[in-house]
């Protein structure tokens, strides 16, 4: 089994258009949706869900009053100003590290279990799709991006796919670095602006960090051929192979507005992405 991750420096750069074509174009593979923070493909694969469950964040705290002396170590000890003076904890602050539970001499603090979003599988016109919502306000995306990516190889082995495509959240922080243990190929979406090579930089970084190989796409490159040289040039200084150039094409507009993966509307971008996922299967075949 192979695993594709997607990913970009910054959001809007097109990963998304990217990844619900290549669901169309991709055959007996797992579509997984690590964007976990604003995910959007199920806009554009339109699933039909399978079955859902509760994602756990870190557990909160709880004091139990009945046991509790009030001698307030646990309010002085807690780094976050997470309980109240009432000796109430406050959720939304709470992180979970449970040094309220070890420092209380009377055992009144409880750890418990705090549901912080779904997890979902699902089914669409092409194929299985694993996808999460995570709650408002909540952290963990790190977390929840591991669990929907150990939800997707599992399906992925049952179902005998040979392939993983995952969306990733844009950016280098935790739920990129989830995104990355273990994949075979990393590609990066940018697009010709100073601060997408930029980006495209750190991602590069990130990607050689951990040691994964990445291949890179250069979107709507025809806006800027200036900048798109550079971001070739910086490929080849890296070793790193441009699977894809992208032209400006306002189907992608269209396609979004329709909600549907845009190379099933054929033209010029649908054309150079199956020319994209081409060049990303040959590359996946040698390795
Ligand atoms: S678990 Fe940590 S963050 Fe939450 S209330 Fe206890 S000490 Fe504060
Ligand atoms: S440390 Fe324990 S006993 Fe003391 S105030 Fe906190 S919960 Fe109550």
């Amino acid at each position: 089994m192979r695993e594709i991750v997607i990913l970009s420096g910054k959001g809007g750069t097109g990963k998304t258009t990217i990844s619900g074509s290549l669901a169309v174009l991709a055959s007996n593979k797992v579509m997984a949706d690590c964007d976990v923070d604003a995910a959007n493909l199920h806009l554009l694969l339109k699933p039909v869900t399978r079955s859902s469950f509760p994602f756990y964040g870190m557990p909160k705290a709880r004091i139990n009053r009945e046991k509790c002396l009030e001698c307030y170590l646990c309010v002085f000890r807690c780094a976050f100003e997470a309980i109240e003076p009432g000796l109430v904890v406050n959720e939304s602050r709470c992180e979970g590290c449970a040094v309220c539970y070890h420092t209380c001499p009377c055992k009144a603090v409880e750890m418990v279990e705090h549901v912080a979003g779904r997890l979902h599988i699902s089914d669409t016109a092409y194929g299985p799709l694993v996808h999460a919502r995570l709650g408002a306000g909540e952290d963990n995306s790190g977390k929840l991006v591991t669990a929907v990516r150990r939800e997707a190889r599992r399906l992925a082995e049952e179902e005998k796919k040979e392939l993983i495509i995952t969306d990733g959240p844009p950016g280098i922080g935790c739920p990129a670095i989830s995104c990355l243990a273990g994949v075979d190929l990393v590609l990066v979406v940018t697009e010709p602006t100073l601060a997408a090579k930029h980006d495209l930089e750190r991602v590069l970084d990130l990607a050689d960090h951990f040691g994964c190989h990445a291949v890179a796409c250069i979107n709507k490159c025809d806006l800027e051929p200036a900048i798109t040289q550079e971001i070739e040039r910086l490929c080849r200084q890296r070793s790193v192979p441009v699977v894809g150039e992208l032209p400006y094409d306002e189907k992608a507009m269209e396609a979004t507005k329709k909600g549907q993966p845009v190379v099933e509307l054929g033209g010029p971008l649908a054309g150079q992405i199956t020319a994209l996922w081409r060049e990303v299967k040959k590359i996946l075949g040698k390795r």
